[in-house]
């Protein structure tokens, strides 16, 4: 399949999964071969995937979309350091690290909402641990920047919201 998408040499190749259900080795190889191949035809490629750890393999720049809207948007650098998003938090949390003891995995409480009767404000909000209040279910977040090109969508980071960051402020969690 990597193969027919290349064939007519694209600019742009989209590859939604490709990995998927391939065992870790395979995997590596394949990321590999993408790479390789990028640079070589010199063409830009959207990866798409639910696998945060083959992303940072390849990503320059990651989108995070929650509910078919984007939460986040950065630099790979960025995404890993200073990532502001609860719902990008709460996933760069859940990835296992070597030489990090816990019992555990964190996960994030709930389920995502039905599309076909989308929330009225914030996609995210019935499973945000940083929820604020009414604002987070009357009002759909803008996606805003916060500088180097980092944009988040929530109303913690919106200065018409009165509203500090969530590692400042004592926001009620719901879960
Ligand atoms: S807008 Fe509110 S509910 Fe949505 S992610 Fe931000 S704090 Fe959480």
């Amino acid at each position: 399949m990597i193969a027919m998408g290349l064939i007519t040499r694209p600019d742009l190749l989209i590859a939604d999964e490709p990995t998927t259900a391939l065992d870790v080795t395979t995997q590596a190889k394949i990321l590999e071969l993408m790479r390789d191949i990028q640079a070589e035809f010199d063409m830009a490629m959207l990866y798409i995937s639910h696998n945060l750890a083959a992303v940072s393999e390849l990503a320059e720049r990651i989108t995070v979309m929650y509910a078919g809207t984007v939460a986040e948007r950065c630099t790979l650098g960025e995404l890993f350091e200073r990532p502001l998003h609860p719902y990008t938090r709460k996933l760069t949390e859940s990835i296992p690290r070597v030489g990090r003891t816990q019992d555990r995995l964190p996960t994030i409480e709930g389920s995502v909402p039905s599309l076909e009767s989308p929330p009225s404000g914030c996609p995210f909000a019935s499973r945000c641990p940083n929820y604020i209040g009414p604002v987070c279910d009357g009002r759909v977040p803008e996606l805003l920047g916060q500088g180097g090109g980092h944009e988040v969508a929530c109303h913690l980071y919106d200065d018409a919201v009165e509203a500090s960051p969530p590692w400042e402020g004592p926001h009620e969690a719901r879960y």
